[in-house]
């Protein structure tokens, strides 16, 4: 009984299963973003820096190509960080810590894992320290 307990309070297997799928497929599909972005074929987030497009010498245009630089700056960022989320988390499935609070060790609400699976603190963790995540 007490067996089962324990259980309800931990994300399955098959929910961790399913959700690395989701991030491994995510994972690709923002470095597949990143790239179009820099133009590079690196495959290290760290080397990829936003690509100053050249739509041509006249005003209007260098002023669309500084446009277009600042928001390819400010998608890269989200990108890189939304990807950093993605691959910390990854590797604690990997580790076999994933669903397990990094504060004060306790399982992580399984709906809260399904809702944010890169969330790696519990709620009670979190509304103490106020992060933005
Ligand atoms: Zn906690």
């Amino acid at each position: 009984m007490s067996e089962n307990k324990v259980n309800a309070a931990m994300i399955s297997a098959e929910d961790i299963a399913k959700i690395q799928a989701d991030l491994l497929a995510q994972k690709k599909q923002i470095m597949n973003d990143l790239q179009d972005i820099s133009g590079e074929d690196s495959h290290e987030a760290d080397n990829l820096g936003a690509r100053f497009p050249e739509y041509g010498d006249k005003p209007d245009e260098n002023a669309q190509e500084i446009s277009d630089y600042t928001t390819n700056l400010a998608t890269e960022k989200v990108l890189e960080s939304a990807l950093k989320d993605i691959n910390s988390t990854l590797s604690r499935i990997e580790k076999g810590t994933y669903g397990t609070c990094k504060y004060c060790g306790n399982p992580i609400a399984p709906k809260r894992l399904l809702a944010r699976p890169t969330a790696s603190s519990c709620v009670e963790c979190k509304t103490e320290l106020q992060e933005n995540d």
